[in-house]
């Protein structure tokens, strides 16, 4: 079987790679920029698991790119048969002060990204009666983020994406579902300081912060045989925040 994470280059993308690599799929590695932590998690995960591994740099919110991106993943680790659209950015901003390209670039990368990313991966998916599509939204795309609404219009529009997607292509035999994180630990939390981070625990009802790895538990059931009647759900993985 072989799986796309894309945005594994670090964070949590990084870790659902490594969780299939742990159960022995081939993984398909993605990033934009980061290819030299990307080649670097490749190669763990190749001497840790013994499992085919690739990196595949591409923008994905350039849909030229990802066409290609696909065409190289087809010809070194056959046809992809997960997809976990992972790859986001966000930024704080006031909302009179979201810039076009902050809108478009946001918007871009999230769901312009699954949009391009899965329209690649189903045909294969349809041909063969099975497949599996995990979109990574937020809780912002829930309930809405103050000064996040670019990024809150993006991750509800991946909400939506799943749900109308999976209508679609279930009696294909693919499954298409949603997982919302709440606060996890990566990169993408640098921004806030550490009163915030420590108020966003407190606001947590389990009292702690996510790691990757929850995120990367919930995708894995969510891929796995034991979700097999599974589709167009959206999965909270966000320790209570949002109920
Ligand atoms: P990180 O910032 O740690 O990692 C983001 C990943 O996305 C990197 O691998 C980055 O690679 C990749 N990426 C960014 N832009 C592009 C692009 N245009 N094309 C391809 N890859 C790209 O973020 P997280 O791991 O925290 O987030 C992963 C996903 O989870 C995101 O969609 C995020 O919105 C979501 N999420 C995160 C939460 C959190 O609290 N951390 C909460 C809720 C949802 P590169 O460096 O090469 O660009």
């Amino acid at each position: 079987m072989t799986v796309l994470i894309t945005g594994s280059s670090r964070g949590i993308g990084a870790q659902i790679a490594r969780g299939f690599a742990r159960k022995g799929y081939s993984v398909a590695l993605n990033c934009s920029k980061s290819e030299e932590s990307a080649q670097r998690l490749c190669a763990r995960l190749r001497e840790e698991y013994g499992i085919s591994c690739g990196v595949f740099r591409a923008d994905v919110s350039d849909s030229a790119e990802v066409k290609r991106m696909f065409g190289e993943i087809r010809e070194s680790l056959g046809e992809v048969e997960v997809l976990i659209n992972n790859a986001g950015i966000s930024t704080q901003r006031l909302f009179t002060d979201i810039t076009d390209d902050e809108w478009r670039r946001t918007v871009g990368v999230i769901l312009d990204g699954a949009f391009y990313c899965s329209r690649e991966a189903l045909p294969a998916m349809i041909r063969k009666k099975s497949g599996v599509i995990i979109n990574i939204s937020s809780m912002w795309g829930e309930v809405g983020a103050s000064c996040e609404v670019h990024y809150s219009a993006a991750k509800a529009g991946l909400i939506g994406l799943t749900k109308a997607l999976a209508k679609e292509v279930a009696p294909s035999g693919v499954r298409v579902n949603c997982v919302t994180p709440g606060v996890i630990m990566t990169d993408m939390m640098k921004g806030f300081d550490r009163e915030t981070t420590e108020e966003l625990r407190l606001e947590t009802p389990l009292e702690r912060l996510g790691a990757p790895e929850d995120v990367a538990q919930a995708v894995l059931f969510l891929a796995g045989e034991g979700s097999g009647f599974i589709t167009g759900q959206v999965l909270g993985v966000n320790g209570g925040f949002v109920i």
